[in-house]
């Protein structure tokens, strides 16, 4: 039998939208918000935005006149130290209802996967009511939330075109997103003007998301049609990017902004395999952030991904960067354990990988020396 698109138990996919893309576009949102507040105005209604802002902007001193901010409105500057608790997000919807705004007219969210991610979130929960961690699984969002609208500063993640909000409830360590319809932004501007000032590594780490995302899926058995184009002109976007000289010039800021966009519809209608699974028990056991935490992984994937292997490192020596190593260098047997647990756990990819019986093949030893390579 051939997998298709229902056996993989995705049946409807909702994309972005409405988005723009190219250089300068960020100046689009001044009158996106400006449509937005007239018609509240009109509606006697809130006209306030709310903005989560990625902490590295917060030292900017132009930046609340390049989004448009009113006084009145508010701005979060949101730290990218952590990934989003469930406890945070929380925490920051009780700060923002407590100052009387129930019902803005947009959510903005501008930065990284940790950003958006968070913008999602508030957004949702501003309508929904209720706490994050009730809402972490497929479908469990009743209704739209606010108006969101993703401005990425970085390209890879894919957040900007994905159906979820990534957050991880402190209390069980589940880390599961909203995933749902009411989760896609109703708007995304992809200005690569934005990502110009990103450090070199950061950018590598972040852009190979896509790249890794979209080799995980076509590499899988749950497949489909459109999962596949998708992901094939991700990965052509990124091998013009990593594999020419220089990765940053505006000619391949702007492919990887379309890479990560691409990278998150295919991740949409597929699944990933075993990189991400590895990479989430780095990031559950030892805090890693969850882009270099892929790349580590790919030192123990030869086996696996033999050409996505190759084909990385060469794109690592031709950018010049340098991937941390020996990170488990130091752990005991009681680490090992926890990392075959946080890494195991995750049956859909790992069934996508390594087919139903991978735990047959991931035994604790096994997964113990993948670790023991990074
Ligand atoms: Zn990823």
């Amino acid at each position: 039998m051939t997998a298709s698109a229902l056996d993989s138990g995705i049946k409807l996919v909702k994309n972005v939208v409405r988005y723009n893309i190219g250089a300068g576009s960020l100046g689009e949102l001044d009158s996106l918000l400006g449509a937005l507040r007239k018609n509240a105005t009109e509606n006697r209604a809130d006209t306030r935005v709310v903005f989560m802002v990625d902490e590295y902007f917060s030292s900017n001193s132009n930046i609340r006149s390049r989004l448009s901010v009113e006084s009145n409105d508010f701005i979060e500057f949101v730290s990218t130290e952590k990934e989003p608790y469930t406890t945070a997000i929380n925490d920051l919807v009780a700060k923002i209802v407590g100052l009387g705004i129930t019902n803005p007219v947009a959510v903005v969210g501008l930065g990284g996967g940790i950003t958006m991610d968070t913008a999602k979130a508030v957004s949702n929960l501003l309508t929904n009511g209720g706490r994050a961690e009730e809402y972490q699984g497929w479908d469990l969002v009743k209704k739209p939330g606010i108006f969101k609208v993703g401005i990425p500063s970085i390209s890879g993640t894919g957040a900007e075109a994905t159906r979820t909000c990534v957050m991880t409830n402190p209390a069980n360590g589940l880390k599961l997103g909203m995933n749902s319809d009411f989760t896609v932004f109703d708007h995304v501007i992809m200005d690569p003007e934005l990502t110009a000032t990103v450090p070199r590594e950061q950018y590598f780490y972040t852009g190979m998301d896509a790249y890794i995302h979209c080799v995980e899926a076509l590499a899988g058995s749950y497949r489909n049609a459109i999962g596949d184009a998708y992901s094939r002109e991700t990965i052509n976007l990124c091998r013009q990017v990593f594999l020419e000289d220089d990765m940053m010039t505006a000619k391949n800021r702007e492919r990887l902004m379309v890479a990560s966009y691409l990278g998150g519809c295919a991740i949409a209608t597929s699944y990933v395999g075993l990189v991400h699974p590895l990479s989430a028990g780095l990031s559950v056991v030892l805090g890693l952030h969850h882009c270099v935490a892929n790349c580590i992984v790919m030192r123990a994937m030869q086996e696996f991904y033999p050409q996505a292997y190759d084909e990385f490192w060469s794109m690592v020596d031709k950018q010049g960067v340098s991937i941390p190593q020996g990170v488990c260098a130091n752990l005991g047997e009681k680490d090992f354990k926890a990392l075959y647990e946080a890494s195991t756990m995750h049956q859909k990819p790992l069934t996508n990988a390594l087919g139903v019986d991978y735990k047959s093949i991931l035994t604790l030893e096994k997964v113990t020396s993948l670790f023991k390579k990074m």
